[in-house]
């Protein structure tokens, strides 16, 4: 088997989770997506046959290679930074959780005009304030939040973060937070802004405590990645 342990490892993530979550008391679903980058495809089918239908992947290239390998119906979601010209791979994923800059938005609702259905899409923001990280400030948010609402070829489904490594787990928290205020200033502007993509394997239960619908584990069910 492939990954020998990820059973067990999914049943501890699941039951972390659902004590975080009632921790919390936001009362949410929450739906792993499970990181298959730089594994090959047998990650992905180890996690279908493990229960888990939701895959992640942050480069287009690997994951449209990888896509091409499995055959289980899995839904792949794009986690990391797409270029504007390679929007057409959206054709292949469900959501894209790094809706990072105004000029991508743009491009993303051209795709999902001319290709006759909206993209379901998640604003990255970028809480952190680290350069290195892509996405919006919450005050470039409320601005772009209204003029998104006139872009017919997105969905604006709701939010993605991700924290610091180096944050404290009070940082976790207040960024965290913020992330969901950020959803709620979009659910003001008009958009079906549910989902809040937020948690990684070393700060998911923290994500999860303060609302996470969607959190994004590679780490601790595949085990540490060598690139
Ligand atoms: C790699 C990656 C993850 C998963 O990270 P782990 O620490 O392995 O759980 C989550 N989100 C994004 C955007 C990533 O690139």
């Amino acid at each position: 088997m492939a990954f020998p342990g990820l059973a067990e490892r999914l049943a501890d993530v699941r039951a972390r989770i659902a004590a975080a979550a009632a921790r919390g008391g936001h009362g949410q679903q929450v739906t792993i997506v499970a990181v298959t980058k730089t594994h090959g495809p047998e990650a992905a089918r180890a996690a279908y046959e493990a229960g888990l239908h939701d895959v992640g992947e942050n480069k287009v290239q690997e994951a449209l290679k990888k896509m091409a390998a499995v055959e289980v119906p899995v839904r792949w979601h794009l986690i990391g930074h797409l270029q504007r010209n390679k929007v057409k791979a959206l054709e292949q994923f469900v959501l894209l959780h790094s809706l990072d800059s105004p000029r991508l938005a743009d491009a993303v609702s051209e795709f999902g005009i001319v290709r006759g259905r909206a993209m379901d899409v998640l604003i990255e923001l970028n809480l952190s304030g680290e350069a290195s990280k892509g996405g919006y400030t919450l005050s470039d948010l409320l601005p772009e939040a209204e003029r998104l609402v006139s872009l017919s070829g997105i969905r604006v489904r709701g939010v993605m973060t991700m924290a610091s490594f180096s944050a404290t787990e009070s940082q976790l928290h207040r960024t965290f937070a913020e992330a969901r205020e950020g959803r709620e200033e979009l659910i003001a502007a008009g958009h079906p802004a549910g989902e809040l993509s937020m948690g990684m394997s070393n700060d998911y239960e923290i994500a999860v405590e303060e609302g996470a619908t969607l959190v994004r584990v590679g780490t601790t069910l595949f085990g540490a990645r060598d690139k």
